[in-house]
């Protein structure tokens, strides 16, 4: 048996999401890019390449991850970009979408060679989340004066809109669709792409995945443009578990017991969005699941189970791919779990194992 803990990739549920992406490819004649910071565990690219058109990046790093491990169409963006990185990119990159006009001015010679584009911040949003929302007051995500943009229109071919956020509501994504098409319409209609971004939960269960389609083939037609989507969450949402062993138990007025990971560790997100971890177990044995770290909120919530747990006994907590491998950290020591993929055939590969040499090497 694999020693715990590990996410665990299972590629039979990979494949079910890169269907409903192949359909929405094929329906719509959109390009689907993978959004890197959501996920960039390369060992599962191979099951992921056939049924997306590339990669999109935040970095430089993951620009590069993009292009060697993924290969296809990168594309390059980054809130910022220093100078260095800019002539590096552009190696890398079939375009680069630059966050404002001040450094799509500022690089403009460096970059003249590929295709450019510039983040369009609609001054909307799906997200409900302060932290997460790209038109939060203020924000620095994108571009919105029309005059501004239209002055440098000539030096871009496309524009990146990222405006959705877990939105399983089409009817709200073609409403602001719509508004999109009526407010930036004229702007639209003279350029060769544009990108809606992430956000779209179109892999889920029950999402009317042809009326998205038809949404999206009818604003390319009418705009003249190629049509992008950057999934993260809905390229591989349910396809990643963390497998866990149980070390202890106690009872402190509730029977407690504690894992080999850590929340904060392992699966930083739930704590950051104060959301409880996610196990499909039932029953009546209640316990509340414990991190190893020395925080004290160090929890991955409650759940029932169908027997007593024991020390040793195995768990496996839900939804452990997006936003989740990529934050993974070293926060106490706590030993890095392992990444291992379930095959088509039910055997499983342990595609990297982490040791304390990664522990030591990631700080000196
Ligand atoms: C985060 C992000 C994505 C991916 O979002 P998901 O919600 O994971 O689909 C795509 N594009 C941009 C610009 C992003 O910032």
């Amino acid at each position: 048996m694999i020693p715990t803990p590990y996410y665990l990739i299972d590629k039979a549920r990979l494949a079910a999401n890169m269907t409903a992406m192949d359909r929405l490819r094929e329906l719509s004649g959109a390009k689907c890019l993978l959004a890197l910071k959501c996920f960039a565990t390369w060992p599962a690219f191979d099951a992921m390449r056939d049924h997306m058109d590339g990669t999109t990046s935040s970095s430089l790093y993951e620009l590069r991850l993009g292009r060697e491990r993924f290969g296809k169409e990168t594309h390059a963006y980054s809130v910022a970009w220093a100078a260095d990185e800019v002539t590096e990119a552009v190696t890398y990159a079939d375009k680069i979408i630059f966050n404002s006009i001040s450094q799509l001015l500022r690089f403009d010679a460096e970059t003249a060679g590929i295709a450019r584009g510039l983040r369009l911040n609609p001054q909307f949003s799906t997200s409900h989340f302060d932290l997460a929302d790209p038109a939060r007051p203020f924000s620095r995500l994108g571009e919105w004066d029309l005059a501004k943009l239209e002055a440098v229109k000539d030096k871009i071919s496309g524009v990146m809109i990222h405006y959705n956020c877990e939105n399983g509501d089409f009817d709200l994504f073609d409403q602001q669709l719509t508004r999109i098409e009526t407010e930036f319409g004229a702007f639209l209609a003279g350029l060769e792409w544009v990108s809606l971004g992430g956000g779209i939960h179109f892999t889920g269960d029950g999402y009317p995945l042809e009326r998205l389609a038809a949404r999206l083939a009818a604003f390319a037609q009418r705009f003249g443009v190629q049509a992008y989507l950057e999934p993260g969450e809905a390229a591989i949402t349910g396809a990643a578990s963390l497998e866990v062993s149980v070390l202890d138990i106690l009872n402190n007025g509730k029977d407690l017991a504690i894992i080999d990971s850590s929340v904060e560790a392992h699966m930083l997100d739930l704590l950051i969005y104060r959301e409880p971890a996610k196990m499909n177990v039932s029953g009546d044995h209640p316990y509340m699941i414990c991190g190893k770290s020395c925080l004290a909120g160090d929890i991955f919530g409650e759940f029932s189970f169908p027997a007593p747990l024991k020390i040793g006994d195995r768990l496996s907590i839900a939804d452990a791919a997006g936003y989740t491998m990529v934050k993974k950290n070293w926060f106490n020591g706590v030993r890095m779990p392992a990444i291992v993929l379930r095959e088509l055939d039910g055997s499983l590969t342990v595609a990297r194992t982490f040791d304390y040499a990664d522990f030591e090497g990631n700080l000196g």
